[in-house]
């Protein structure tokens, strides 16, 4: 078990969890980038049940490429991402990675949506690499 404790911006909104890491992914999708703002989103994979959230987070849901349902989480008053969630992936959260204080632990095995990226952004050739999203 690992336990993974996070906050936002402001600190309105903390979380941790005593969890097992099921995935820590890259992801180069639009979608990541617009929501965080940044070249690329790290999500880091843990059963929902394992959250204890302190605060209440603003929703917003949209529908991805796939058709999949999305929510993602933020805070209302700073704007931070927290997490989201995904209908194709039930009773899981993707904690998003820059949230996250263990940042030791942030390790991520793959890159997903290489092919939306931004061209300039280095990608680690050690990590396996998908042009969307495997499986
Ligand atoms: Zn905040
Ligand atoms: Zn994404």
């Amino acid at each position: 078990m690992t336990k993974l404790t996070g906050k936002c911006l402001c600190g309105n909104i903390t979380f941790s969890a005593d969890t097992d890491i099921k995935m820590m992914a890259n992801c180069h999708c639009e979608d990541c980038r617009v929501a965080t703002g940044a070249a690329y989103g790290t999500l880091v994979f843990v059963e929902e049940g394992s959250l204890e959230i302190s605060g209440a987070p603003k929703v917003f849901k949209h529908t991805a490429d796939s058709g999949s349902a999305m929510e993602k989480y933020f805070c209302s008053d700073c704007g931070s991402q927290l997490f989201g969630k995904n209908s194709n992936r039930p009773n899981m959260v993707s904690l998003r990675a820059g949230v996250i204080d263990q940042t030791g632990l942030i390790k991520p095995t793959v890159n997903v949506y290489l092919s939306s990226r931004i061209p300039s952004t280095p990608i680690d050739p050690n990590l396996k690499g998908f042009e969307k999203m495997p499986g």
